[in-house]
């Protein structure tokens, strides 16, 4: 990957820190309601990010961002595949 490619940065809703979006997990609502996790970073809708951790993931879990960001929660199942992900990190 060259590192003169400028990509487009996205914010956490955890930490707020900005990272590139490979860096970052997306969750997307997509316009039929259904809250899933966007793996590809392909799925339209309303998309927000979160870092690949677990302390970002508790923060996104206690700040209510995912109802400010997609309108709507996170369900349990979609918490449970994103905690996979962060351990598998
Ligand atoms: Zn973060």
């Amino acid at each position: 990957m060259s590192s003169s490619e400028r990509k487009p940065e996205r914010q956490c809703m955890g930490c707020r820190e900005h990272k590139t979006k490979d860096g970052l997990l997306r969750v997307a609502r997509l316009p039929d309601g259904r809250v899933l996790l966007d793996t590809r970073g392909k799925s339209g809708g309303r998309g927000m990010y979160v870092c690949p951790d677990a302390v970002c993931l508790r923060r996104i879990r206690k700040n209510r961002a995912p109802e400010r960001c997609l309108k709507t929660r996170i369900p349990e199942d979609v918490y449970a595949e994103l905690d996979a992900l962060c351990a598998a990190v």
